[in-house]
């Protein structure tokens, strides 16, 4: 079996048990010494530090939401001083303001460590060469995937995103085994090679570490088969870590959790209550080892299962199934956060609509596409063609310049949107993610 660190990845539960207590003891004191929110939210149901004596006391914790952050933008949230940070990640937030981490020296090597357990636990090893097509910025996945790969020892290739020849012909010539992107741009790279005359046979890739936007077992399929290579699901998020904090091994059996690190629970998402094992709920996190930005019991809103089943490669941390959806109403677009929110603030900067709209998200050729259709005000539909189409290309490019991700526009006639009495229902998920 390929191990990163065998005696931490193999470590029996008990043992777990024990460390993982210490660490939400550590933790918890430190949030509310040092952090005016927890401090608020603890003294609110008057719970001390003194009362967290083992990981089972996690429960009676108060949660932490993406709000919090964004209350406290830009670093209210922080553990430490600034003079202890050494990095600073963001990822969109519903209102254009960024959800801001911050790392310590100590949190860049544990999320490395995390993301080089996750390479390894594919396969890799440090003769690899890992070609990471994530984004390198604000954005986690590149420079995560990047640290990871050079934590493990392998050779990493930071080409980033965009210009799929130039990714293609770099892939091919330096000979990479390991391929780090968005599932979706997976596909997309393995048609643009077909497309190019070119054969896979000439490349040396063995496997594929994706993530950053949820895909199903069917996606899987297809790009194992166009590739030709075993293709890997990994999770994470910026405030968590970034990447690397779970992903498969060989067994492609469900994400082992680094539960050294990140504890998770599984709640219900109306009472937020836990729920046992093998239940669907909403993935929430605790960072046991956190310098920079501790959070305790932080809602990721992703709704998935846990599971403790041992499995094949000897790992003893538990697992996480696929992500089927989200308990807010956050939409991932070829690996962007996009809010609802954002879209109508961006298409109401422009005249001449009613905000009446429907956001249908789609797949079409494994590319998530993005349609608004909105109404038009009784006056501009009366109007002439070239006006309507005028504005048409408004709204686009108010919303690419707003979100970041392209969106089609359709301008509907005044009155035929559907109306209802109750919460307007804003997004068509066509996407099947559960197969
Ligand atoms: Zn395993």
């Amino acid at each position: 079996m390929n191990y990163f660190d065998e005696k931490k990845e193999t470590m029996p539960r008990e043992e777990l048990k024990r460390l993982q207590s210490e660490r939400l003891i550590e933790t918890v004191k430190k949030v509310y010494e040092n952090v005016p929110t927890y401090r608020a939210k603890m003294d609110k149901i008057n719970l001390k530090p003194e009362d967290i004596k083992s990981i089972d006391d996690i429960v009676k914790l108060p949660f932490t939401e993406k709000y919090d952050l964004r209350n406290n933008y830009p670093f209210g949230m922080f553990a430490v001083p600034q003079s202890k940070i050494v990095r600073l990640h963001a990822s969109s937030g519903t209102t254009g303001k960024l959800t801001v981490v911050g790392y310590t020296k100590k949190d860049i090597e544990v999320w490395s460590e995390c993301c080089a357990r996750s390479l390894a636990m594919t396969g890799a090893t440090n003769e690899s060469t890992v070609h990471i097509a994530y984004g390198y910025g604000l954005f986690t996945g590149g420079l995560g995937m990047h640290y990871g790969s050079e934590t493990l020892g392998a050779t990493a290739v930071p080409v980033s995103s965009g210009n799929t020849a130039r990714q293609l012909m770099l892939m091919k010539d330096f000979g990479a085994d390991t391929l780090c992107c968005t599932p979706s741009y997976a596909i997309y790279l393995a048609e643009e090679l077909e497309k190019g005359g070119e054969n896979i046979a000439d490349y040396k890739l063995k496997r594929g570490v994706f993530g950053a936007e949820p895909w199903s077992e069917s996606m899987r399929n297809q790009i194992e088969h166009k590739l030709k290579i075993k293709a890997y699901n990994i999770y994470g998020l910026s405030e968590i870590s970034g990447p690397g904090v779970a992903c498969e091994c060989e067994a492609q059996d469900g994400m082992h959790i680094f539960d050294d690190y990140f504890y998770p629970e599984i709640v219900d998402t109306d009472s937020l209550q836990p729920v046992s094992y093998g239940m669907e709920g909403e993935l929430v996190f605790t960072t046991l080892a956190k310098e920079g930005i501790p959070l305790i019991r932080y809602r990721t809103r992703d709704i998935t299962t846990l599971s403790l089943k041992p499995c094949a490669c000897g790992r003893t941390s538990i697992k996480m199934g696929r992500v089927f959806g989200r308990s807010d109403d956050m939409l991932i677009i070829r690996g962007v956060n996009v809010f609802p929110s954002q879209i109508e603030a961006a298409m109401l900067t422009c005249e001449g609509i009613e905000p009446h709209y429907q956001i249908i998200v789609s797949r079409v050729d494994n590319l998530d596409t993005l349609e608004l259709q909105v109404e038009l005000s009784e006056k501009v539909f009366s109007d002439e063609v070239k006006k309507i189409e005028e504005l048409r290309m408004k709204i686009q490019s108010a919303i690419q310049s707003g979100i970041g991700v392209s969106c089609k526009i359709k301008l509907v006639a005044p009155g035929t949107m559907p109306r209802s009495e109750g919460k307007a229902k804003r997004i068509v998920d066509n996407r099947n993610l559960r197969d």
